[in-house]
């Protein structure tokens, strides 16, 4: 599926200090075929990728952050702007309000209509009427009867009449007289788009002048939904969509490729049969859904708010100038603390939080060498070198600590310090070393 496809895609990144022509080129290229295999259109994926290539390329990779997951971001936040950036609710406003659902037959407009009624009756407290104006099949009528009774809604119906529009404007006399303020207009489809249904909806439009018009397209036809959306929306001027049989083994093109063809926002996403399975389309959890990158994008947006890029080069230089001495020490513990809680933080990497669960790290874990570096003059944390033994002394006495541990800190200082100037010094200085082993 399309999260496994871009996983493959990002692996390529991994390791990469950073984000270049060379592994962007390469990552771009999969995170397209990924697309264009999920259904998204040609035109979409090539303008997705050609942006997301665009940011990635502008990028400053922080240090805390591998190049890897700094992609999965940039490619998460243009997931979410091209679904539109934020959820938008729907316009239940009017007495009573009407709202008029669109679409193919087998769509699934009845099924979304029944969860429709429930979801304005449980979550907006108002008190819906659902209205049967697929008057082509007697078993249409009954099918919405049968979920009105599941969810407690009544259901209007006029069972003889062919005239949809007449029901519909009945319908909302109805609702007017019998303290319903919600009208939801459910219609008949047929098996593709034709001149006759779009007619009739079109009537039915101007007959009941709805605050919204929904069209719903099962999430399943790929690339045939966007197109039946244009038309839909050429004909009516929709005010949003839905998404339905989105629980099934669904390719997610549909929801990236609608919005930007009819520049109409998703409004809910109906996943099951049942009349509980609905949900509003939030374009955040849609795209996390997409990547299924757990909470990664959180984690790389927490290093980035916290990670000063100046200092990031500051520090960088002076380790190549083998300057690097304990008040940076310190500052690098007072960065990782500003990033919350180690374990909340671990837990957000996929995998890692449950390694971490029988190892205790919590920000008690720095006490000792803060204490530690604290008790040592300007000179000592600047000069580590000329902390002898009675220093050593000194500095566990000031900082409650014993020898041992202050020995044990400055041991595991300088190892830093030389793993630091090698990685810096880049494969020359690695090849000195492995020549010297
Ligand atoms: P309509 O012709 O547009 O009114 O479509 P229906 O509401 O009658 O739905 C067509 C079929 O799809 C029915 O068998 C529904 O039970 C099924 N269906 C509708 N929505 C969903 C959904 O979100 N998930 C699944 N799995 N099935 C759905
Ligand atoms: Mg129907």
């Amino acid at each position: 599926n399309l999260s496994d496809r871009l996983d493959r895609a990002f692996k390529l990144l991994k390791g990469e200090g950073k984000i270049t022509d060379i592994n962007v080129a390469e990552t771009v290229k999969d995170i397209r075929k990924a697309l264009l295999d999920a259904d998204v259109s040609y035109k979409v994926a090539k303008n997705f990728t050609d942006d997301v290539k665009k940011k990635a390329l502008g990028q400053d990779v922080l240090n805390s952050v591998k190049p890897g997951q700094m992609m999965t971001k940039i490619v998460h936040d243009e997931l979410v702007q091209l679904m539109g950036g934020e959820m938008v609710d729907i316009d239940i406003k009017g007495s009573p309000a009407v709202i008029l659902i669109a679409g193919l037959q087998g769509s699934g407009k009845t099924t979304f209509s029944g969860k429709l009624a429930s979801f304005i009756k449980s979550k907006k407290g108002r008190q819906p009427l659902l209205v049967a104006g697929d008057v082509y099949r007697p078993a249409a009528i009954q099918q919405l009867k049968i979920l009105g009774e599941q969810i407690s809604v009544p259901v209007y119906t006029e069972e003889g009449s062919k005239n949809p529009v007449e029901i519909a404007k009945n319908a909302i006399k109805f609702a007017k007289d019998n303290g319903h303020n919600v009208v939801i207009v459910d219609t008949a489809g047929r098996l593709a788009v034709d001149e006759a249904m779009m007619q009739e909806v079109e009537n039915i439009k101007k007959a009941v002048n709805p605050s919204e018009i929904l069209f719903v397209v099962d999430s399943m036809t790929g690339q045939d939904a966007v197109n039946t959306a244009k038309e839909f929306n050429d004909r009516l001027n929709f005010d949003g969509v839905v998404l339905t049989k989105l629980d099934g083994d669904t390719r997610g093109g549909a929801a990236l490729s609608i919005r930007s063809v009819v520049d109409k926002p998703i409004k809910f996403v109906s996943a099951g049969e049942k009349m509980d399975a609905l949900q509003v389309f939030h374009p955040e959890r849609m795209a996390d859904r997409i990547l299924g990158m757990g909470d990664i994008v959180t984690l790389v947006e927490k290093a980035q708010e916290q990670y000063d890029a100046e200092q990031a080069r500051n520090l960088q230089k002076k380790i190549a100038k083998d300057q690097f001495n304990f008040n940076d020490f310190l500052s690098q513990i007072g960065q990782i603390k500003k990033m919350g809680n180690l374990k909340d933080l671990a837990g957000m990497i996929p995998g890692l939080g449950k390694m971490m669960k029988n190892i205790d790290i919590d920000d008690n874990a720095f006490k000792g060498i803060e204490a530690i570096i604290k008790s040592m003059t300007p000179l000592e944390r600047e000069n580590p070198a000329v902390i002898n033994g009675s220093r050593r002394k000194r500095i566990a006495e000031g900082s409650g600590t014993t020898i041992q541990e202050v020995n044990r800190l400055l041991k595991q200082f300088e190892d830093t310090r030389k793993m630091m100037k090698m990685m810096s010094g880049g494969p020359r200085a690695m090849g000195g070393m492995m020549k010297g082993m």
